[in-house]
């Protein structure tokens, strides 16, 4: 999203003949693509973290725009889930490329996995050890109880689709899932705009990768990106939404994903009040609307 120098005639560090200051730039589709000057998510951070087999692959990388956004999303969610961590899997490989046999994707640094929020067979937080398979009903097909944490996998898109990073074209989920953090979102009295913005993102992409074991995040093209070959690929509503709102409806939805309402205690069992110091605040008269309730504001261009 940065500046980037083209030099003419001389030999850049990459096969555009260009070279970066330093910053990512995404090439081609995310299908079909590479990543130069990537930058490498660490294994550890605040309110995230990995596990060894994804360690070990080193499939870390992304575009600056994307661990910006998994880190900026993990440290909120952090302010509301205090006895787990997100477990982050598979980004890109160093300079991206398909020679992981593990995804057909996750070539040009801007995709990541993320596994599941979890619960064990007591009920209670667990922080997953590897991804496992979910049933229609988000209960684990390999008999260890575990079941998906909807109330907190629900936080974790509404964080991602509104979050000032990066946008968002992409949340792939199994769909049977995806139907269950929209029926507890409408249950909890979510904004009508916010969950039809994220039931826009929400996907299964086919049978032959339901993601019923992980959620897979994929960001547009930075603008700058475009420019040296980064190819969206799919619809581009999520990105136009984005550009379309003005600075404080953005600020209104950005809020209404942290807003302190009764619904906290279905996010944050047993935890300290919610609060987040992250979040943008709105605009003086957008206050008041929020006073009022924010769900009954309608949001046109979310829809
Ligand atoms: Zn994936």
């Amino acid at each position: 999203m940065r500046a980037v120098l083209v030099v003419l005639g001389l030999a850049g560090c990459a096969e555009l003949g260009v070279i970066s200051d330093g910053t990512s730039i995404s090439v081609g589709k995310a299908s079909h693509g590479y990543l130069i000057d990537g930058a490498r998510l660490p294994d550890q951070g605040e309110g995230f973290t990995t596990r060894e087999v994804w360690q070990r692959r080193n499939n870390r990388y992304g575009t600056d725009e994307l661990i910006d956004l998994v880190t900026g999303v993990a440290r909120r969610m952090a302010t509301h889930v205090h006895d787990v961590k997100i477990v982050v899997g598979d980004l890109s490989g160093l300079g991206g490329g398909g020679a992981f046999a593990f995804h057909r994707s996750h070539q040009s640094g801007r995709d990541a996995d993320f596994v599941y929020y979890m619960r064990d067979a007591d009920g209670k937080p667990f922080e997953p050890d590897a991804m496992h398979v979910f049933d229609g009903k988000g209960r684990a097909r390999d008999q260890t109880g575990l079941t998906v944490d909807v109330p907190r996998t629900w936080l974790l898109v509404k964080e991602l689709v509104a979050a000032p990073e990066a946008p968002v074209q992409y949340v792939f989920m199994y769909e049977p899932i995806a139907q269950m953090l929209l029926e507890h979102a409408a249950k909890i009295g979510e904004p009508d705009a916010v969950i039809a913005a994220v039931r826009k993102a929400l996907k299964q992409p086919g049978d032959s990768a339901r993601h019923d074991d992980h959620m897979h995040v994929r960001i547009y093209c930075s603008d700058a990106d475009k420019d040296y070959g980064c190819v969206d690929y799919g619809p581009m509503e999520m990105l136009a939404q984005r550009q379309a709102q003005t600075e404080a409806t953005f600020a209104l939805v950005s809020g209404a994903v942290s807003r302190p309402a009764e619904n906290r205690s279905a996010f944050d069992v047993g935890s300290p009040p919610l609060t987040s110091t992250s979040t943008p605040t709105p605009q003086a008269p957008l206050r008041s609307l929020l006073r009022t309730g924010a769900d009954r504001i309608d949001l046109r261009g979310w829809r």
